[in-house]
């Protein structure tokens, strides 16, 4: 089997090369194509002889990603429905504002575990997304940034389908390579990773001195509730979830941001408010209350409007700082948990 080429580093491509018989500087510049140019095939790599873009394409496999669909939402956010080299899905989206184009990545084709909430859970997982598949989604979207929103991607989210943290290799380098000038030079502060909580991988971040922001999807304030909802619960509970984000924050500085989603009558009472304002104190942070979006087949409702305003009330009476996030893109099945490559 060849390998695939976005997997050596600079240093390893090069020995490569020296393998092939090319001198070191060509592997710096196809290194440079990979990454900073972010070139999609051997082909467009065109200060290399003909030659050589043949002997690489016998060598080694260049997996990109080509856009396949593209749909706009009302609001103007854009998905993308995007092929795989093995004729996989995974969906993108871009999430314009005044001030800001957001790129919301897909980590994994389906996903890993299986919340009862979210479609993506739905889906089997198929497979892990390699680092230059969570790359390229990246660049396609930017590309979006500029024509629709005037701008390119100002900020960057893990939060399109599957769990980053299982697949902590991939999604490492890929932000590896976003954040360094050898790729997209973006500031690591300008990244968000979401996760169901993993306990190891969030540990791990903070060890490896990673200094992006991590949201953890909560939805619910006790173990008890959040057994009932996210299985992952029961392997990774919550006071250790809590420790975990703790020591991430003690090693970055940087506040967690709680996603918490407003279930009628399952998470939105004020008892509920209070369990979340106990953990809030534990560790620096934010709350996102999140709309929750339908999902066919999903007997969860939202929460009426007045149980959220009193929910949100009471975590503001307690100097718990609380955003009611609007959700976007929800005509094309663009918003939180709806990714489901429905067009596929
Ligand atoms: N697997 C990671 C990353 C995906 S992020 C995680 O779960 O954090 C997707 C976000 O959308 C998560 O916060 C998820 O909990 C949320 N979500 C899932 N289904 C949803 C729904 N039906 N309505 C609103 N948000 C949803
Ligand atoms: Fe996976 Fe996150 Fe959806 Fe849960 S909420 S099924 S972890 S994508």
């Amino acid at each position: 089997m060849k390998n695939n080429i976005r997997k050596f580093s600079a240093d390893e491509l090069a020995a490569e090369f020296e393998k092939m018989g090319e001198p070191k500087f060509r592997a710096k510049q196809v290194h440079e194509w990979l990454w900073k140019k972010s070139a999609h095939s051997f082909d467009e790599m065109t200060n290399l002889s003909k030659e050589l873009r043949v002997k690489m394409a016998e060598q080694f496999s260049f997996y990109s990603v080509t856009e396949n669909i593209v749909q706009k939402s009302t609001d103007g956010t854009v998905k993308l429905g995007m092929k795989l080299h093995d004729d996989r899905l995974v969906e993108g989206v871009m999430i314009p504002d005044d001030e800001r184009s957001t790129a919301c990545v897909s980590s994994q084709v389906g996903c890993t575990l299986s919340c009862t909430f979210c479609a993506t859970g739905f889906l089997k997982r198929e497979r892990n997304l390699e680092a230059g598949e969570i790359y390229d989604q990246v660049v396609l979207l930017n590309k979006h940034a500029l024509v629709h929103n005037g701008k390119g991607l100002t900020n960057i989210v893990y939060m399109g389908m599957g769990e980053p943290l299982l697949n902590y290799d991939n999604v490492m380098q890929s932000i590896k390579y976003i954040t360094s000038p050898e790729g997209l030079n973006m500031a690591q502060k300008r990244i968000t990773v979401s996760t169901s909580g993993i306990v190891r991988g969030i540990k791990r971040i903070a060890d490896e001195g990673m200094k992006f922001n991590l949201a953890l999807s909560l939805h619910a304030p006790t173990d008890e509730k959040r057994n009932k909802i996210m299985d992952i619960n029961q392997s990774n509970p919550l006071n250790e979830v809590m420790e975990a984000l703790n020591y991430f924050y003690e090693k970055t500085g940087n506040k967690i941001t709680f996603e918490y989603i407003l279930f009628d009558k399952f998470n939105d009472s004020l008892e509920d408010a209070e369990h979340l304002y106990k953990l809030t104190e534990r560790v620096p942070s934010f709350v996102n209350i999140i709309e929750f979006n339908n999902v066919t087949g999903v007997d969860l409702r939202k929460a009426k409007r007045e149980n959220r305003d009193a929910f949100v009330e009471y975590l503001r009476n307690k100097n718990v700082s609380v955003a009611i996030r609007r959700s976007r893109g929800k005509d094309i099945d663009a918003a939180c948990g709806q990714l489901a490559n429905k067009n596929g």
